[in-house]
């Protein structure tokens, strides 16, 4: 999508390696994102899937400031917070971007009353007095379907889902514009995914906030993206609006994921798992690294690794398949 003062994240060419090698050992750097671009919009949801392993984490733990990428660049509200300048301007629009982790469990604080987790980033900004504070709380607990005086409750009181419910609403307390939703629902049942999911798509047309909604369930993200990102080993390999991508996937790696999505037609015959595994970052294969498991692998795709093109307006894929042209002899 083109850049606009709508725009919440502009990604370009991210990097990020990360040291490995144990004591007596040399330390060899590895390589877990390449060159990765994409842009967020204001009030857009952009999934980010793929299997474990992908490098999808640490995707969101750049954009909220976790990590210190080693390479690219990453502007969230027109402001640089991978440049000379990273630390003041990430304080600028800290409060602006927030976290919604996958395991509820370990977000909170077993210790603690809820209402003192949802008002401990309050607390940090310094922005209101204590009586506001504690009607701000009792006002998000209402926002994410909770009573009032679960305030004065303990995170063991509640069930996962309502402990996801209690998250989100510490993730709102700063009122912030963007959020990275990390497989906030893959540790609940699914009645309880379809809740969350349905939370944030309500908080999302009330606030206009954006999210990069973090899974590797194909399901739930075609219930909340706009628009989806497919990674493999690293690397984004096709980026679509979801109805594009969800009824005709371009890239060999999104087919094979929507091909082991469940189906509820039990006389539909379609494998539910994907040949093969993922590479070793520590020794990826040459070439396209999805070679090794791809049913239309091409002598090529050994050698030259694919670049992600545009190939239809909002459409991008990285497979050979897709740059015949660029090969033809004259
Ligand atoms: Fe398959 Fe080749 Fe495309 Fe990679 S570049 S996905 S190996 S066809």
């Amino acid at each position: 999508m083109p850049v606009t003062s709508e725009t919440s994240v502009e990604v370009r060419d991210l990097t990020m390696s990360f040291g490995s090698g144990g004591a007596g050992r040399r330390p060899t750097m590895v390589q877990v994102l390449h060159d990765l671009t994409f842009d967020i919009g204001s009030a857009e949801t952009l999934g980010l899937v793929g299997e474990s392993g992908s490098g999808k984490s640490t995707v969101g733990r750049i954009l909220v400031g976790l990590l210190k990428p080693t390479g690219g660049s990453v502007r969230l509200f027109g402001r640089s917070v991978t440049g000379a300048d990273r630390a003041a301007n990430f304080a600028a629009v800290r409060s602006r971007v927030q976290f919604v982790f996958q395991d509820p469990h370990a977000a909170l604080n077993p210790r603690i009353r809820v209402g003192h987790s949802i008002a401990e980033p309050i607390d940090i900004a310094g922005k209101h007095s204590r009586r506001d504070r504690d009607d701000r709380v009792r006002q998000l607990l209402e926002l994410v379907g909770l009573p009032r005086d679960s305030a004065d409750r303990f995170p063991h009181e509640f069930s996962g889902g309502q402990r996801q419910r209690i998250v989100i609403a510490r993730a709102l307390s700063l009122s912030p514009d963007f959020v990275v939703c990390d497989e906030p629902v893959s540790a609940l049942d699914v009645s309880m995914q379809a809740q969350i999911v349905n939370l944030l798509m309500d908080l999302q047309d009330r606030f206009g906030l954006s999210y990069l909604f973090i899974a590797h369930d194909m399901t739930v993200v075609r219930a909340i993206a706009r628009r989806v990102a497919v990674m493999y080993a690293g690397s984004i390999v096709e980026i679509a609006r979801n109805a594009d991508l969800y009824a005709d996937p371009l890239h060999p790696y999104t087919r094979a994921l929507l091909d082991a999505m469940p189906r509820p037609d039990p006389t539909r015959i379609r494998p539910r798992t994907i040949p093969g595994e993922v590479p070793s970052l520590l020794a990826p294969p040459s070439g396209c690294r999805f070679h090794t498991r791809c049913p239309h692998v091409m002598p090529r795709c050994r050698d030259e690794s694919p670049r992600l093109l545009e190939i239809a307006p909002g459409r991008q894929v990285a497979c050979h398949l897709f740059t015949a042209a660029e090969t033809t002899e004259p």
